[in-house]
């Protein structure tokens, strides 16, 4: 029988809950086994997908096509594992399903309600991404934060699950300890009302993680455990570290493993296997210097980078396979539409990246750092919208298309970008939600490019997330001035990737690599672009 462990988070949220999740799981897979997570976001929308990146952080995107929340990221991260649309649920999505059903009078006409039919419906979907899978293990990260309105339903389906099988389901609790900075202690009594809060939907964890600044001393740990009703070995200390990679591994420093093993009757069918990560986490010595030109940072006072979480990590990945830790710079695309001349600052980062977006803002300001990277062979990496506008500017500065746009940003210019016939029926119905191109799809690389060096195949699947593509009709003239197509979507014929000749690394692609980049299998374009940034 799978093992099922619940997941939740008390006092706060963003608090790390779905690194604490993937960690878990890389350090039950090194154990030799099959671990799989789903995700369960409360919010009523039936995926990220139509949600702002700045409210909510990065839209992830799995092979099968879900547009969902960034932790579903971070699993298939540490993982090393694809997740699928059954690991995915929210509010909308376990409700629609109930009401579709209702409709089809697949209940009977019996009275449907909320308890038990949606908390039924959560348990039926969580067994069947376990069954899909063939999992041993079926970690269920529970977002927000117990006594939140929106979970009491999750929790709910969590409880039934212990009910029904009570020695193959474990819950966490992953805690936060503030240490406010008047008093200079770190203080338990949230994580106290977060216990009985958990309690009092029928929950008693099994483990807590504590979260916090530093490290849980003993005073507090017992603490804890006589107040939580936890036995003190089952407190462990999750302090603030450098970088998320390094969690398995502080986890494991408490043999977290080994006592969720314990308490579900199992002994490890594999010595502790963390040796690749480690070399992995502890691998950088020099660093390398890129630059992201974007514009989800801003929100009031503060940058926030969430919104490209998964360009950050691949980043990163392919950094440190090159023993290099990367050193990002968000550099806003609007500055340089306000001040061109600022775009020179662009010569001190060893290389470019230019992620994905949708509308207007920061357009020009994106295009001008495009203009600079091409002409003063800066490496430069263009990511969906990235790659749009590197066509925009390439058909603007070089082919003479001085109107060229795309008809995202305008509807009467030279559409060298421009959106399918289908999808432009979907916009006039106002169909928006999971409607883009979107998921994995074949894309045929030109022998000869940097992109065929960089891939070492000629046949690639990438992950898709947009409406608008290189407009087909205006291929011929980019070519012919120079634009190589390196790579080409076979059943649709569309462009995916564009490379600049005379520069020594210029690839821009429709698709989103990031998203299948693993910290120890990072993405052969990430990691060609690094070394030219290390070259260069
Ligand atoms: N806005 C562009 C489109 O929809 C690019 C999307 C993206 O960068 N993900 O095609």
């Amino acid at each position: 029988m799978a093992k099922y462990i619940f997941v939740a988070g008390g006092v706060m949220s963003g608090i790390g809950k779905g690194i604490a999740v993937s960690s878990i799981g890389r350090i039950l897979k090194s154990k030799g086994f099959k671990v799989t997570a789903i995700k369960i976001d409360p919010y009523v929308n039936v995926d990220a997908g139509t949600m702002n990146p700045i409210e909510h952080g990065e839209v992830f995107v799995t092979d099968d096509g879900v547009e969902c929340d960034q932790d579903v990221g971070n699993y298939e991260r540490f993982l090393d594992e694809n997740i699928y649309t059954d690991n995915y649920l929210t509010t909308g999505r376990v409700y629609q399903a109930v009401i579709n059903r209702e409709r089809n009078l697949e209940y009977n006409g019996r009275c449907v309600e909320v308890v038990p039919d949606i908390p039924n419906e959560v348990i039926s979907r969580i067994k069947r991404a376990g069954e899909k899978t063939k999992a041993d293990f079926i970690l269920i990260e529970i977002g927000g934060t117990v006594g939140e309105y929106q979970n009491m339903l999750f929790l709910e389906a969590a409880r039934m699950m212990k009910l029904s099988y009570p020695r193959d389901v474990l819950f966490i609790l992953v805690s936060y300890l503030p240490i406010p900075k008047k008093i200079g202690e770190m203080k338990t009594k949230p994580t106290q009302y977060a216990v009985r809060t958990l309690n009092s939907a029928g929950i008693q964890p099994n483990i807590i993680l504590a979260r916090s600044a530093r490290p849980l001393d003993e005073i507090r740990k017992r603490k804890i455990s006589v107040f939580c009703n936890i036995a003190p070995e089952d407190v462990i200390s999750a302090p603030d570290i450098e970088t998320i990679y390094q969690v398995p591994l502080n986890f494991e420093k408490e043999n977290l493993g080994n006592k969720l093993l314990k308490k579900l009757n199992l002994k490890p069918r594999k010595k502790r296997d963390l040796k690749d990560w480690e070399i992995f986490v502890n691998n950088a010595q020099k660093t390398v210097k890129i630059g992201v030109v974007g514009k989800y940072f801003k929100t009031g006072e503060f940058t926030l980078t969430d919104s490209y979480i998964s360009v950050i990590e691949a980043i990163k990945h392919a950094a440190y396979s090159l023993k290099r830790k990367s050193v990002i710079s968000w550099l806003s695309a609007e500055k340089y539409e306000k001040n061109p001349d600022l775009v020179k600052e662009l010569k001190k980062y060893d290389g470019i990246i230019i992620p994905g977006g949708f509308g207007t803002r920061g357009i020009e300001g994106k295009i001008k750092a495009i203009e600079f990277c091409r002409k003063n062979k800066v490496p430069f990496l263009g990511l969906c919208l990235g790659m749009q506008l590197a066509v925009i500017e390439f058909a603007r500065n070089v082919c003479h298309l001085k109107n060229a746009s795309s008809s995202e940003f305008s509807k009467n210019k030279e559409a060298v970008i421009d959106v399918m016939p289908e999808q432009k029926v979907l916009l006039k119905e106002k169909k928006y939600g999971g409607t883009m191109r979107l998921g994995a799809y074949k894309c045929k690389i030109k022998p000869g490019t940097i992109s065929a060096k960089t891939y070492k195949d000629l046949i690639i699947s990438e992950r898709h997330r947009h409406r608008y593509e290189l407009n087909n009709n205006y291929r011929k003239i980019l070519e012919k001035n120079g634009l190589v197509m390196a790579g080409i979507n076979p059943e649709k014929d569309l462009v995916e990737i564009i490379e600049n000749k005379n520069h020594p690394f210029f690839v821009a692609v429709q698709f989103h690599p990031e998203f299948k980049s693993r910290p120890l299998r990072p993405h052969p374009l990430f990691r060609g672009f690094i070394i030219q940034c290390l070259r260069s």
